[in-house]
């Protein structure tokens, strides 16, 4: 979701504009100004920018919402279909995920209510092209509105559906629940695209299906791992090597221990982290060399006050298994991707008892 660019801000909160958004618009505006294809006037490329200045306001209710609870936001996305308002973490209460949800739609809806009176009865004095500009303005927000309400992650119904189950069973049940009403209603939909041909409705079902999985999968983990730090599951004792070690004795070291990497420590000081990766394929005549000349110096690290939520992000966003956990500039003690996973599974368990 790298592909945007931020064109201004609000609250605070940088609002991006997705790449295929913009190429939409200037591929509008590009045919409209020289009359490529026959019917694509300015007045339509002054209709996208209306769709855009919809999905503006759509996100913006999100957010001012959202800040009015207190919920910080990362960034706003903005598609042609909506946008997307990333929260850094989802409001505690479900009562607030819910308004803050249902006043996207509801603005667009609120849009289109407050513009068809005009419409019907102004509209017939307007310009053709005003009374075009209307009509579809209305029409916009309506699709907008209420495609947003679909029951189905990403959308905003489906997080007003989660809402609603999260006030009557928990909110890990409420995710499960909602991800596969959410992923029922996306087969139903790409069943009706194959059977009137509209690779419009299966490419939005496709776009649901995958949508109510990654949001299961975030939300569910980030639930799962709220409130423990890295202190909470790191391994304290930890072993290290010098950069002058032999490659020979780490491998040793792993095979006796069973770990995999081990930070590389000189005059109390961290100078790397070496692991089995590193140098597994070292052929053995070779396994003199020391530590120093494979191991990683570039080192990202934690602290044992960090979300272990955050720490994944690490570790996902640098591909690495572990990281060194350090307070004031000492190692305190490594953490992985094994220890988060195990820290998930058992949360997991003892939630579902
Ligand atoms: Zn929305």
């Amino acid at each position: 979701m790298n592909y945007s660019l931020k064109i201004f801000s609000v609250f605070g909160i940088p609002i991006e504009l997705h790449i295929s958004f913009l190429l939409l618009m200037l591929a509008i505006y590009f045919v409209a100004l020289f009359n490529l294809i026959p019917g694509v006037s300015l007045t339509i490329a002054v209709l996208i920018t209306l769709l855009f200045v919809a999905v503006v306001i759509h996100e913006l209710t999100h957010c001012y919402v959202a800040v009015g609870y207190g919920v910080e936001i990362e960034r706003v996305v903005l598609l042609p279909i909506g946008g997307v308002s990333q929260m850094k973490e989802l409001p505690k209460d479900p009562h607030q995920e819910l308004r803050i949800a249902v006043v996207g739609p509801l603005s667009n809806l609120v849009i289109a209510g407050v513009l068809y009176p005009f419409y019907l009865y102004f509209g017939h004095a307007l310009s053709t092209d005003l009374n075009f500009l209307l009509y579809y303005t209305i029409l916009l927000n309506l699709l907008l509105g209420l495609f947003n309400l679909l029951p189905a992650f990403p959308m905003d119904g489906g997080r007003v559906l989660r809402a609603y189950l999260a006030e009557r069973m928990n909110f890990i049940r409420a995710t499960k629940l909602a991800a596969s009403i959410g992923k029922q209603l996306a087969i139903v939909m790409a069943i009706i695209g194959i059977l009137i041909v509209n690779p419009f409705l299966i490419f939005i079902a496709i776009f649901v299906y995958v949508g109510a999985d990654q949001e299961y999968n975030v939300s569910m983990t980030n639930t799962l791992l709220e409130g423990i730090r890295v202190k909470d599951i790191m391994s304290s004792e930890v072993k290290t090597v010098n950069p002058s070690d032999s490659v020979d004795s780490v491998l040793k070291l792993m095979f006796q221990h069973k770990h995999m990497g081990y930070p590389v420590i000189q005059d109390g000081e961290i100078k790397g982290i070496i692991t089995f990766h590193d140098i597994s394929k070292l052929p053995e005549d070779q396994r003199y060399r020391t530590v120093e000349e494979f191991m990683t110096k570039k080192v990202v690290v934690t602290d044992p006050r960090e979300e272990v939520a955050s720490t994944l992000e690490k570790l996902t966003n640098n591909r690495i298994g572990r990281l060194p956990v350090l307070e004031n500039g000492q190692l305190v003690g490594i953490i992985s991707k094994t220890d988060v996973m195990k820290a998930l599974e058992m949360k997991k368990t003892t939630l579902s008892q």
